[in-house]
């Protein structure tokens, strides 16, 4: 079908609907537009980004049939499973009719999509239609899932306890600990085919990685030598993307005019993300760290994040009196801006693969409390292999008041500052002409592009 002059092709982007999969989808999305590419998302109704914040793009709503359904219950096996199979039907019939508009409409290079949105492949291979990739984690959670398979199917699992600590042979930056998921006791069959299919790229075309070279360099190379089809590792993709809003949450912005009133490199972040839970004893303990640790702190809890409980409520009594002066506890935060804030010195995290992005962006060092899949992998790179974090080992008070002292105010903690702010700068250096992620993207728009021509 001829290109009409004048029209641009088109990109279709279809999100796994979480917010640390949406954000990178939105920005690669905003990044392809300013590059020529139109833009369609195709997202589900459970956590729908906003169009008004994006009036760039085309939104097409797919329905989940999810509304009335617990988030616990969408974000399990069995909901994502109910995602794909009520979203296709409506996703065949968009895409019919965006073919049939050709070209007046703009050609349909190719969709992108989240992996986890697997029923797109098979609407892409019925219209005959090329897709890509994209991930949004590290290329070495992807190679621990790989990993995770490979040991099942030779009969390792469950692995002996003593060997937890050994380095994985193929991967040896990290050790059998460091897997996404335990490996000491039998894996279910049905989480083996999750992850089995979620490492399976199914017949696209190429991968995107919001990662950079300087990051998972080895990884990279592994994975490019395993996948027959090109990789292109793009990120940090905020660090690319023109600044817009892509939170699913109303951030409170009273915690940047918070931050204006503190002294510079002196407040503690603290944020799990959008998906962990953790139970009342560890948001005390926590609190009680925090008392203690006299260091100033920017504290997000997000409503139903602590099980059993609404919000703050179980915060022990007496905290709020000891910790008023110094510390702001907020239900969710313009992140990216906190980072950037001057008076930040530091990230307690779960080590998500976007915070971690957005930390090491902007050279803040990071205290490490992973709770599950990729969060494991993460951390050990972030302090063993980037060196610029540290691992909370206990999750009592006084180790928490420790690792504050030790990331905020010690040697230790000085060092890993210096080599955050080094990385800061060669993340920047990676994203600006001529430097890896940079060549990578110019290199992913000539291979999108080729789809139209
Ligand atoms: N985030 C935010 N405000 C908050 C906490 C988190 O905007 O108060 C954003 C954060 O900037 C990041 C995302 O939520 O982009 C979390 O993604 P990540 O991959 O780190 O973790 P996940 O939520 O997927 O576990």
């Amino acid at each position: 079908m001829g290109k009409i002059e004048g029209q641009k092709p088109r990109v279709v982007l279809v999100p796994f609907p979480y917010q640390g999969h949406i954000t990178p989808m939105l920005q690669l999305g905003s990044i392809l537009n300013s590059r020529g590419f139109s833009i369609t998302v195709a997202h589900t109704e459970f956590n729908s980004p906003n169009p008004l914040d994006h009036p760039e793009f085309v939104f097409l709503p797919l329905p989940d049939n999810l509304s009335g359904c617990e988030t616990s219950y969408i974000s399990s096996l069995k909901g994502i499973s109910a995602m794909n199979v009520n979203s296709k039907e409506r996703f065949h019939e968009y895409m019919v009719e965006m073919l049939e508009k050709q070209p007046q409409n703009g050609l349909v290079s190719c969709i992108v999509y989240d992996n986890l949105m697997h029923f797109v492949n098979e609407v892409a291979t019925h219209l005959k239609l090329p897709t890509v990739v994209l991930r949004p984690n590290s290329a070495a959670y992807l190679r621990s899932l790989q990993f995770i398979i490979q040991l099942q199917a030779d009969n390792l699992i469950p692995l002996p306890e003593h060997q937890l600590q050994d380095a994985i042979p193929t991967h040896h930056l990290l050790r059998f600990k460091d897997l996404p998921f335990p490996v000491t006791a039998e894996i279910p069959k049905i989480l083996i085919e999750f992850f089995t299919s979620y490492a399976n790229i199914r017949s696209s075309s190429a991968i995107i990685l919001n990662t950079a070279d300087i990051l998972d360099h080895e990884s990279l190379t592994k994975l490019q030598q395993h996948f027959k089809v090109p990789i292109f590792p793009v990120g940090p993709l905020q660090k690319m993307a023109p600044k817009f809003n892509t939170s699913l949450i109303t951030e409170d912005t009273s915690s940047i005019t918070w931050l204006d009133k503190q002294a510079p490199n002196s407040v503690l972040y603290i944020s799990i993300g959008s998906i962990a839970i953790m139970d009342k004893k560890e948001l005390i303990e926590m609190a009680w760290g925090l008392a203690n640790s006299d260091q100033p702190f920017l504290w997000v809890v997000r409503p139903s994040s602590v099980s059993g409980s609404e919000w703050i409520e179980c915060l022990p009594e007496g905290f709020e009196e000891i910790t008023r002066e110094r510390g702001c506890i907020v239900k969710w935060a313009p992140q990216k801006k906190v980072l950037a804030h001057p008076a930040v010195g530091g990230f307690w995290s779960h080590s998500g693969w976007n915070s971690t992005l957005e930390s090491m962006c902007e050279g803040v060092p990071m205290i490490c409390r992973p709770y599950f899949s990729d969060q494991v992998v993460n951390t050990r790179y972030l302090t063993h292999v980037w060196k610029v974090a540290l691992e909370l080992n206990s999750l009592e008070r006084k180790g928490i008041e420790q690792a504050i002292r030790a990331l905020m105010g010690d040697k230790e903690g000085k060092e890993m500052r210096q080599k955050a702010l080094k990385m800061k700068q060669e993340l920047e250096l990676s994203i600006q002409r001529g430097g890896s992620s940079w060549n990578s993207f110019e290199n992913l728009v000539e291979f999108i592009a080729s789809f139209t021509q």
